[in-house]
């Protein structure tokens, strides 16, 4: 994954060709969320988003952060997905290659990765029922490697720790 583009000046030319369509106005905050969205690798709520634009300049306010998501959303350069625990993720969109997930419910930890082999299979299936896919998301539920060594370590111990990710039945 390449990404030390000096200021991200491709992906604010983006943003600010969907910001003059939608009729809006380029503002330096908006650039700032992205900026910011754009520094990190992580899978963000807009209230992750929020707290680290808060510290760059605290007169950013939730609701600006909210929305600005959803332009970068429907302007290509970021992609809402869900794990399972009724919140809404972005990762970045532009320029990254398709992947899937693993999720931690220990932990919330999200492991992303890319199988050639389960995407042809995945192709394959859909094809025995002539069916044609437009996309997909693989997401698998679990413990990962770290929480398994906590939890052997303190198996006799109960713990107080909320998992991050709560899952409930459905699936968005
Ligand atoms: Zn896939
Ligand atoms: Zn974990
Ligand atoms: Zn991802």
């Amino acid at each position: 994954m390449v990404r030390k583009k000096a200021k991200f000046e491709v992906e604010k030319g983006i943003l600010l060709e969907h910001i003059q369509k939608a009729g809006l106005r380029r503002t330096s905050q908006r650039d700032l969320i992205l900026e910011i969205f754009l520094g990190t690798e992580d899978h963000l709520t807009s209230e992750d988003l929020y707290s680290l634009v808060h510290k760059k300049d605290p007169s950013v306010g939730l609701t600006t952060v909210y929305r600005t998501l959803k332009l970068l959303t429907e302007a290509g350069l970021a992609r809402e997905v869900g794990f399972g625990d009724g919140k809404t993720y972005y990762e970045h969109h532009y320029n990254h290659e398709h992947h899937d997930h693993m999720i931690c419910t220990e932990c919330g930890r999200v492991i992303e990765f890319f199988s050639p082999d389960i995407e042809a299979l995945q192709d394959e299936m859909a094809s025995n029922f002539g069916f044609r896919p437009t996309h997909h998301s693989l997401r698998m539920w679990g413990v990962c490697a770290d929480c398994q060594v906590n939890t052997a370590e303190s198996q006799s111990a109960p713990s107080g720790a909320q998992p991050r990710v709560r899952v409930k039945t459905a699936i968005n």
